[in-house]
């Protein structure tokens, strides 16, 4: 496929050190040569390909020197788009970066719209829609696990478990040609049903498998929404602060939100947390207090996370007792604080209200017990150790969305066979889900999905 050449910022805006200038197209190298001047007069064009060369850009109108910068020279097919493609590293900043970039642009590029780059790669080859959707997911990743999945995702592995799946469902929908196509040879049902059967659940069970991990993705990728709760002076500004500098904050305000919640991004090893409301918890100490047991209930229930602190050196209260009470049924871990001061509180009566939850004890003031509670954090959400590198995360909502649809076409085969429903008719959806799996990886996608999914992606991706 032949395209034009496209050129975008490819680096975050704002005043990091270096920034980079990307094209991509089968004029990039001509265009970049078109402004560049390296010191010993070098051609770009007559350049091996992977090389960087050092020099400034000039307009070519004027011969006005615009920036010092080094220049990447990468020519197709070995390339992220398999275009030939030029980085131009110059200093950050926003003012120099944007003259780089129009200089380009006046000299024959084009300004690649969001995901351009992505899209090329996709649309040459170079990866699949659930590769390309990586991509975007690794632009948004916000800590080292959420990325290791998005990685993961990236070289293949939902790939190449879905290719797996449509395989099986294909060779069972030969395998019914056959029977169909040779009926005198055997008894149609009596061979077909059961094979149908058999590998119709294990796709649907593989499928499950997928949609399981799948919350724990989206908690990844967005950050498990956590809140802290508790009566006035427990400890809960304390422990926000000590979450707060203890972990790196990832993010402490999302750009371009009008809402009024403040949302704090900390990494409790490997797990996001976005701590969420927590100016309204500093204003006014008490969340139940200030909105009422039901709104604050509601508010609640979009946590994924609470964590409730309760003071070792007083007795459990009647307000206590009430949060319990809000929070039945939620997520929530127990956090005693201040055992550094004379045990009032009756644990007892505290693990009888917890149940099955756990219960930590910190003293926040002394900086103990803040290991457990991470660790109880963590664990609580990867139950049993698991490590990221050894499965498949899907945490992607489209993903998800079409993995569910597989899930119920696939089940509604099943059952027909069950039934003895002609084999003919179950094909029908045994078809369904393979096209429905295919999209995932963009077998069978329409182009209007593609221009919408790379829309999305940030702007010189
Ligand atoms: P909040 O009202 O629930 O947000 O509680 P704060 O975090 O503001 O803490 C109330 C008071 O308790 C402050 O004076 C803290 O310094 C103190 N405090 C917090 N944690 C501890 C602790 O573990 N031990 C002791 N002795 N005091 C603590
Ligand atoms: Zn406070």
């Amino acid at each position: 496929m032949e395209f034009d050449t496209i050129a975008a910022i490819s680096t975050p805006l704002g005043e990091g050190a270096i920034a980079i200038v990307r094209l991509s197209g089968t004029e990039a190298i001509s265009i970049a040569n078109k402004v560049f001047r390296s010191p010993n007069g070098k051609n770009l064009a007559e350049q091996p390909s992977h090389t960087i060369h050092y020099g400034h850009l000039v307009d070519p109108k004027t011969n006005d020197v615009v920036e010092e910068v080094m220049i990447s020279l990468m020519k197709g097919p070995k390339t992220f788009t398999r275009e030939d493609v030029v980085e131009i590293n110059c200093h950050g900043g926003l003012v120099t970066v944007n003259r780089v970039l129009q200089l380009i642009l006046i000299n024959g590029a084009r300004l690649a719209e969001p995901g351009e780059f992505t899209k090329r790669a996709f649309l040459n080859g170079r990866i699949d829609l659930s590769q390309a959707e990586a991509v975007m997911d690794l632009i948004r990743a916000k800590t080292d696990k959420a990325m290791n999945v998005a990685l993961g995702q990236m070289d293949g592995r939902l790939s190449r478990l879905i290719k797996t799946l449509r395989q099986a469902l294909l060779e069972t929908l030969a395998q019914v040609e056959v029977n169909i196509d040779y009926p005198e040879y055997d008894d149609v049902e009596e061979m077909t049903l059961p094979m149908m059967i058999e590998k119709g659940t294990w796709v649907k069970e593989e499928i499950e498998k997928l949609l399981i991990t799948s919350s724990q993705g989206k908690i990844l990728r967005e950050g498990l929404s956590t809140a802290i709760v508790g009566r006035p002076n427990v400890g809960k500004s304390s422990l926000l602060n000590s979450l707060i500098q203890e972990n790196k904050a990832i993010v402490t305000e999302i750009a371009g939100t009008t809402r009024d919640i403040i949302e704090e991004y900390v990494n409790v090893r490997g797990v996001p947390l976005k701590l969420v409301d927590t100016a309204g918890i500093r204003e006014t100490e008490d969340i139940v207090e200030r909105i009422g047991v039901e709104k604050s209930r509601q508010v609640l229930k979009e946590a994924d996370l609470i964590l409730l602190v309760l003071n070792n050196a007083e007795h459990l209260s009647d307000e206590d007792k009430r949060i319990f009470e809000t929070i039945k049924g939620m997520d929530y871990i127990v956090i005693i604080n201040k055992t550094d001061l004379p045990n009032k509180l009756n644990y007892d009566e505290v693990k009888q209200l917890a149940g099955d939850k756990r219960v930590v004890t910190t003293s926040l003031l002394k900086e103990e017990g803040i290991d457990e509670l991470e660790e109880s954090i963590s664990s609580l959400f990867f139950e049993g150790n698991i490590e990221v590198s050894d499965i498949t995360y899907v945490s992607n909502a489209r993903h998800i969305a079409l993995l569910n649809l597989a899930k119920s076409t696939i089940t509604d085969a099943i059952e027909a066979a069950h039934n003895h429903v002609p084999v003919d008719m179950i094909q029908i959806d045994v078809t369904r889900t393979w096209e429905i799996l295919g999209e995932i990886i963009g077998d069978t996608v329409e182009e209007s999905l593609i221009d919408q999914l790379f829309a999305q992606f940030c702007l010189g991706k």
